[in-house]
């Protein structure tokens, strides 16, 4: 028998760099269709699940500032690409049967709505799956923060990051063997020991939200939907 969520609405950051699967560079199909799979699989648990895809994958925008641009024109730059990722996601997503939306931060409304909270809110209490692109639409900022933002502002039960790893450890565990891995922490401790889990306005707004962020491995198979249901391997973070 299916075990119940812990959750009814949850966010799930998923950073660029996620998408490209082995390649250096852009978007992997197959491996956006996995994880698209792993979404299918909480909504059909009845979770509902909005998105925040980052741009990493393509363009950053401190990188284009390291080479001499403008940062804020850079910055656009990187929104525009998470723009691509959304879209990439929601074909995935629609392809598998699950009903998608996107709505950008930067309108484009030949491509897809613009974001309206209200609508926004609407499309998920209709079983929707819906995925913010273009971040939080303002230079300077990340799509961590977007993420903790739009977390807030749907009344996210939990922001679920998934990365490379499954949780948040004392070191990188690819380079120092016995790095430790974490059950829980504070948002306190993530913030004073400068854990690189997300970045800091994005910790401090889930802390005065509280809305727990929830590290975990996007890359096992299954285990967004056993998170959810408190069976995977993830760190908690909250009070
Ligand atoms: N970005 C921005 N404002 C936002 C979100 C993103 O300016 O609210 C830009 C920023 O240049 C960033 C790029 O978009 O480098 C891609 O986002 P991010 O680096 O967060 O993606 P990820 O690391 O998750 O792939």
């Amino acid at each position: 028998m299916t075990k119940k969520p812990l959750y009814k609405r949850v966010l799930l950051k998923v950073s660029g760099e996620a998408l490209m699967g082995d390649q250096q560079y852009g978007i992997n199909v197959e491996t956006v269709d996995r994880i698209a799979r792993e979404i299918k699989q909480a909504t059909d648990i009845g979770v509902e699940v909005c998105l925040v895809i980052g741009g990493g994958n393509i363009f950053r925008g401190l990188s284009g500032a390291a080479k001499g641009m403008e940062r804020a024109s850079a910055d656009y730059m990187g929104m525009l690409a998470t723009v691509m990722n959304a879209l990439a996601m929601q074909n995935a997503l629609e392809r598998f049967g699950v009903p998608t939306r996107v709505l950008s931060a930067i309108p484009m409304m030949t491509v897809c709505e613009p974001y309206v909270r209200r609508r926004a809110v609407r499309h998920m209490e209709k079983g929707r799956v819906v995925i913010f692109a273009a971040g939080t639409g303002n230079p300077f900022f990340t799509t961590d923060t977007a993420a903790a933002l739009r977390a807030t502002e749907m009344g996210c039960d939990a922001l679920l990051k998934g990365t490379q790893v499954d949780g948040v450890y004392s070191a990188d565990p690819h380079k120092v063997k016995d790095a430790e891995r974490y059950d829980h922490l504070t948002y306190m401790d993530v913030l004073a020991k400068d854990l690189q889990v997300m970045d800091t306005s994005a910790i401090a707004l889930a802390r005065e939200n509280g809305i727990p962020i929830i590290v975990f491995s996007i890359h096992n198979d299954g285990g967004f939907v056993n998170v959810l249901t408190g069976d995977g391997r993830c760190t908690i973070i909250s009070d």
